[in-house]
């Protein structure tokens, strides 16, 4: 069987990731891989389905461990993929979703470089802190610390495959936007050098 697509998407706290993701899961066609965490659980977060939660001690276990994909620590909190389902999921040929801050970004590139960075803009700045503070999930001092982050993950915007402008009022759209992306890098030639081996015999 192929091996499943991994899809890694970025983006400052607050452009629209979550909600981008909730229309790809829509979708059926993605596997989303649970990220670990130390950070307190959120009313509306789900233990194993938005995160595990787990103690600092732990998550320093699972990093001894040789568990993580990647992980960083962001606000003050850990955060990292567990390696185990992401590999399972890729080999059972499912494509694969990652919603994760810069830094674990360029983790995955070095030790995956098949993989696909997808970075998620807000419209301008204002609009982002706009978003932060709607989204009433954070206190005014998380969403200033969040804030002082943008400016060194948009410096990082280079290093990924796509950039995508979540616009006001069309997260749908930008949904769409990565499944083209997924459609084309599918069709990738590098993605399939089993079709010219169709053809050996005609080409040599
Ligand atoms: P992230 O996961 O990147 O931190 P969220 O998906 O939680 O961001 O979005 C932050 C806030 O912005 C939420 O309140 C969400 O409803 C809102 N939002 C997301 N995308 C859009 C958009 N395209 N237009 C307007 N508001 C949006
Ligand atoms: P939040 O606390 O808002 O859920 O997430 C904060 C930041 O951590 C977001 O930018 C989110 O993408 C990132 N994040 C979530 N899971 C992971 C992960 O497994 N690894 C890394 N490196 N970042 C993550």
């Amino acid at each position: 069987m192929k091996k499943g697509l991994l899809f890694v998407i970025s983006g400052p706290s607050g452009t629209g990731k979550g909600t981008v993701m909730k229309h790809l899961l829509e979708t059926g066609e993605y596997f989303y891989s649970v990220s670990a965490t130390t950070r307190a659980p959120r009313p509306e977060d789900k233990e194993g389905v938005t995160y595990y939660f787990v103690t600092r001690e732990q998550f320093e276990e699972k990093i001894a461990a040789g568990e993580m994909l990647e992980y960083a620590q962001y606000s003050g909190n850990y955060y990292g993929t567990p390696k185990s389902a992401v590999e399972k999921a890729l080999a059972e040929g499912k494509n694969v979703i990652l919603e994760i801050e810069t830094l674990g970004a360029l983790q995955v590139r070095e030790k995956m470089p098949e993989a696909v960075l997808i970075f998620i803009l807000p419209p301008d700045i204002e609009t982002l802190r706009a978003r932060l503070e709607g989204r009433g999930t954070e206190t005014a001092e998380v969403i200033d610390l969040r804030m002082a982050q943008v400016k060194r993950e948009v410096a990082l915007l280079s290093r990924y495959d796509y950039a995508i402008v979540n616009e006001n009022g069309k997260a749908l759209e930008a949904a769409e936007e990565i499944m083209l992306i997924a459609h084309t890098e599918r069709l990738l030639t590098k993605r399939n050098p089993e079709l010219a081996k169709n053809f050996e015999e005609y080409i040599s």
